[in-house]
C-alpha cells in the first residue's frame, strides 16, 4: 500500500487525483513550475516541489525532475493524469527502474497502442471490429492511389504516430489525394517527428463512441459502458455524454463485452479508453488511449465509481472494488469543458480571475483549479475547468446542466461559456441528434 504519491501534473486533473488519494489516506506530492508557484494543485497537496522554468519541457515534461522530487520527498508512486507523460513508455520504464509504480498500464501496453497501425493490428486480433483502411504504413503516393481506388472516396490520411487530431486529412477524390498524402506527411513530422502516415475510409456522419475499460492488473478486465464525445472542434471533445443517446443497451452489452474480454487476454492493467467511430449500428475501433480521459467523469456519475481509486488500488495489486455483475448504467451524466479561450476564434485567453464562482447543488461537480484572483499562466493548455452533471435521465441532465451553467461565474478572462449556453437552445442536442461534423457545423453558421 501507498503511503505517499505524487501527481506529475497540474490543473484540474492534478487536484482530482489529489482528492482521490486524500479520502484513500494516501499522502501526496504536487510538483509545479515556477509559472504554478501560486496553482490550487501546490496549495492543495501535502507537499509540493518546483521541478522547473515555465516551458513544459523543462518542467512537467522533464523527467530527471519528477524522479528527483520523488526521491527527495519519498513518494512512491507516481499518477501521471492525462496529457504530459501519461503516455510515455519511455518514462515508465524510467520510473520502473527506479523502484517507484507508475499508476497506470506498462510500457509494453502503451506502447503497443500508442503506434496507431501496430494498435490496429492488435485490436483486430483481440476480435474487436476496425475502420477499414491500408494494411500498415503507406509508403508512398502510389500506394495510396491503389488502395484508395481499392477501398472507395472519401478517405483519410492519418499519421502513425498522431494524437490531438494532428496530421490528419481527408482525400475527397483522386485528384485531392496528392495533396492530402503530402499535407499529412509534412504535419506529421513537424509534430511527431515520424511521418509514416496510415489510411482509412472516411466516415461520412459517424459518432465517437468509446468504451472505457478497466484492467484489474490480474487477468481480469471489465468496461464501464460507453460515453458519446461526437460534439468535437478540430477533432478535440468539447461536450460529452454517457451513455451514448444513440447506443441501445444491448449494443452497449454486446461492444462492452467485447472491449472486457480484449482487456482481458491483453492482461492490460489500469485505465483505458477504446475509441470508435460508430455508423449504421456498427462500431469501428480508431484507437485506444492507455490512461484516465479528460471525460472520465461522466461514467463516474452513472456508475457512482471513483476511478482515480480504482486506478490507485489496481497499481497497488489490490484490483478492483466492484466486478462487472456489479455495475449498472444510473442515469445520465453530461461533461462540458471550459476553456479559457476568446469566441468566435477560441483563441487563447489567458489571465487573472477576478471573480469565480462554482455552481453547485443536487448532481453538479465543478472539476477545475481556478480561485478568485488567481492568473492562468499563458503556457499551457486553455482547459479551466469541467462542468458535469448528473440527472435520472437525460433531459433531467440537460435541465440540470442549463441550471448549473447560470450559476456559472468566470470574470476577467474569455472563456468558451456563453457557447455552451447557445447550444444548450439547440433542438440536435436536446434531442441527442448529433454526429461527429455538427459542431463544426453549427459553429460555421452561427459564430
Ligand atoms: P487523435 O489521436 O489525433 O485524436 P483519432 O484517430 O482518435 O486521432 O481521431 C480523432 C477524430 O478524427 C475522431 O474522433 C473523428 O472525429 C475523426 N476521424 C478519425 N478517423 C476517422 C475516419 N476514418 N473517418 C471519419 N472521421 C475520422
Amino acid at each position: 500500500m501507498f503511503d505517499k504519491i505524487l501527481i506529475a501534473n497540474r490543473g484540474e486533473i492534478a487536484l482530482r487525483v489529489i482528492r482521490a488519494a486524500r479520502e484513500m489516506g494516501i499522502a501526496t506530492v504536487a510538483v509545479h513550475s515556477t509559472a504554478d508557484a501560486d496553482a490550487m494543485h501546490v496549495r492543495m497537496a501535502d507537499e509540493s516541489v518546483c521541478i522547473g522554468p515555465p516551458s513544459g519541457t523543462q518542467s512537467y515534461l522533464h523527467i530527471p525532475s519528477i524522479i528527483a522530487a520523488c526521491e527527495v520527498t519519498g513518494a512512491q508512486a507516481i499518477h501521471p493524469g492525462y496529457g504530459f507523460l501519461s503516455e510515455n513508455a519511455n518514462f515508465v520504464q524510467i520510473v520502473e527502474d527506479h523502484d517507484l509504480t507508475f499508476i497506470g498500464p506498462s510500457a509494453e501496453h502503451i506502447r503497443q497502442m500508442g503506434d496507431k497501425i501496430t494498435a490496429k493490428e492488435t485490436a483486430e486480433k483481440l476480435g474487436i471490429p476496425v475502420v477499414p483502411g491500408s494494411p500498415g504504413g503507406v509508403p508512398d503516393l502510389e500506394t495510396a492511389r491503389k488502395l484508395a481506388a481499392e477501398m472507395g472516396y472519401p478517405v483519410i490520411i492519418k499519421a502513425t504516430a498522431g494524437g490531438g487530431g494532428r496530421g490528419m486529412k481527408v482525400a475527397e477524390s483522386e485528384a485531392k489525394l496528392d495533396n492530402a498524402f503530402r499535407t499529412a506527411r509534412s504535419e506529421a513530422k513537424a509534430a511527431f517527428g515520424n511521418d509514416e502516415v496510415y489510411m482509412e475510409k472516411y466516415l461520412q456522419k459517424p459518432r465517437h463512441i468509446e468504451v472505457q475499460v478497466f484492467g484489474d492488473g490480474k487477468g481480469g478486465g471489465v468496461h464501464l459502458a460507453e460515453r458519446d464525445c461526437s460534439l468535437q472542434r478540430r477533432h478535440q471533445k468539447v461536450f460529452e455524454e454517457a451513455p451514448g443517446p444513440a447506443i441501445s443497451p444491448e449494443e452497449r452489452a454486446r461492444i462492452g463485452g467485447i472491449c472486457a474480454k480484449a482487456i482481458a487476454e491483453m492482461g492490460y492493467s489500469g485505465a483505458g479508453t477504446i475509441e470508435f467511430l460508430y455508423e449504421d449500428g456498427e462500431f469501428f475501433f480508431i484507437e485506444m488511449n492507455t490512461r484516465l480521459q479528460v471525460e472520465h467523469p461522466v461514467t463516474e456519475g452513472i456508475f457512482g465509481v471513483d476511478l482515480v481509486r480504482e486506478q490507485i488500488r489496481v497499481a497497488e495489486g489490490l484490483g478492483l472494488s466492484f466486478t462487472q455483475d456489479d455495475l449498472a448504467v444510473n442515469g445520465h451524466a453530461i461533461e462540458i469543458r471550459i476553456n479559457a479561450e476568446k469566441l468566435p476564434n477560441f483563441s487563447p485567453s489567458p489571465g487573472r480571475i477576478t471573480q469565480y464562482h462554482a455552481p453547485g447543488g443536487l448532481g453538479v461537480r465543478m472539476d477545475s483549479a481556478l480561485y478568485d484572483g488567481y492568473s492562468i499562466p499563458p503556457y499551457y493548455d486553455s482547459l479551466i475547468g469541467k462542468l458535469i452533471v448528473h440527472g435520472r435521465d437525460r433531459p433531467e441532465a440537460l435541465a440540470r446542466l442549463s441550471r448549473a451553467l447560470g450559476e456559472l461565474v468566470v470574470d476577467g478572462i474569455d472563456t468558451t461559456i456563453p457557447l455552451f449556453h447557445a447550444l444548450l437552445q439547440e433542438e440536435d442536442i436536446l434531442a441527442g441528434n448529433y454526429d461527429i461534423h455538427w459542431l463544426e457545423g453549427w459553429l460555421a453558421q452561427n459564430l
